[in-house]
């Protein structure tokens, strides 16, 4: 038996640090969706017991390292399946690039291994285990749109937001999101307005997202990389709706709503930085079966 999911990546429409917690994370306020870029995960029945990741990409681990191993493990020892899988992952999501590809994948493999080991688990409960994995995988476990608190496993669904194109771009440079975590000061930030992003989402109300993107963790980055600056900027000059880092970065995003104008941000871009997608907004719930 073979199962295929897709594991898209996720955008930060907003996002917010509120403080330090004593347990050293941060406590955040993240607005997030998902967007049509995916990684194609596609899960197996192995004959020996043992978990077998297989991937092209020589970013990404093939041993536990990678997410969607300890995704596996964490199924295993949970629900004592003594069976084994071959996860393949074919990578299309940049990776170290705030996109989430990683715990997109850690996600995805959740989801088909319910399906492939017919756990009849919910989305709910695959959530709960995803976030002992990592802090953005109970996000990409329902693959939707929503508000994500705590250190971000705290996951209460928006609507999809209003429909529009993603121009992104990612420039040639890894960025550990614990690095810019690090380098972070929560003192004297001026905080994104999530309460008003969520209106806008609620509302469908295109122009007042586009005002209302944030993210405190870019001047970290841009300060730190200042190509990521000169994407934004070029985006901006291209005609972008509105220009926003994603997560740690460095990938930046541009918002708008005319095909042309995102083939005009493309095509600005091409030359500067190797990898530009053009896409659309996705932010629907991921179905179960
Ligand atoms: P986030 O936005 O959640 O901070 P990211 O998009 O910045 O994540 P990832 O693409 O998930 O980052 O990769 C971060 C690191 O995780 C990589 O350098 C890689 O070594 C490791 N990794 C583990 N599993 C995977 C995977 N399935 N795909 C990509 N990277 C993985």
């Amino acid at each position: 038996m073979y199962v295929l999911e897709k594991a898209p990546a996720k955008i930060n429409l907003s996002l917010d640090v509120l403080y330090k917690r004593p347990d050293n994370f941060h406590e955040v306020e993240m607005v997030m969706t998902t967007i049509d870029l995916a990684d194609r995960v596609e899960l197996s029945m192995l004959a020996e017991d043992r978990i077998k990741i297989e991937s092209e990409n020589r970013f990404v681990p093939n041993d536990e390292r990678n997410l969607a191993y300890r995704a596996a493990k964490l199924i295993k020892d949970t629900y004592n399946i003594n069976k084994g899988v071959r996860i393949k992952i074919v990578k299309q999501i940049p990776v170290a690039a705030g996109l989430a590809g990683g715990s997109s994948d850690a996600a995805a493999t959740l989801r088909g291994l319910n399906q492939l080991w017919s756990l009849n688990l919910s989305l709910d409960v695959l959530a709960t285990l995803g976030a002992q994995i990592g802090s953005d995988v109970s996000f990409c476990v329902y693959g939707s749109t929503a508000l994500a608190t705590g250190r971000g496993e705290l996951i209460t669904e928006l609507p999809p937001p209003p429909a529009c194109w993603v121009v992104l771009a990612k420039p040639s440079i890894g960025v550990s999101t614990q690095t810019i975590y690090q380098q972070f000061n929560t003192n004297n930030i001026a905080h994104p307005d999530t309460k008003g992003m969520i209106s806008a989402i609620n509302n469908n109300d295109y122009t007042t997202m586009c005002k209302k993107l944030g993210n405190v963790l870019e001047s970290v980055t841009l300060s730190l990389y200042p190509e990521v600056r000169q994407i934004k900027q070029l985006m901006l000059q291209s005609g972008a709706d509105a220009v926003l880092m994603s997560g740690s970065g460095p990938t930046v995003f541009s918002l708008v709503q005319h095909e042309s104008r995102a083939e005009r941000i493309y095509n600005g871009l091409r030359g500067f930085c190797g990898e530009v997608y053009v896409v659309r907004l996705l932010g629907y719930r991921q179905a179960l079966d």
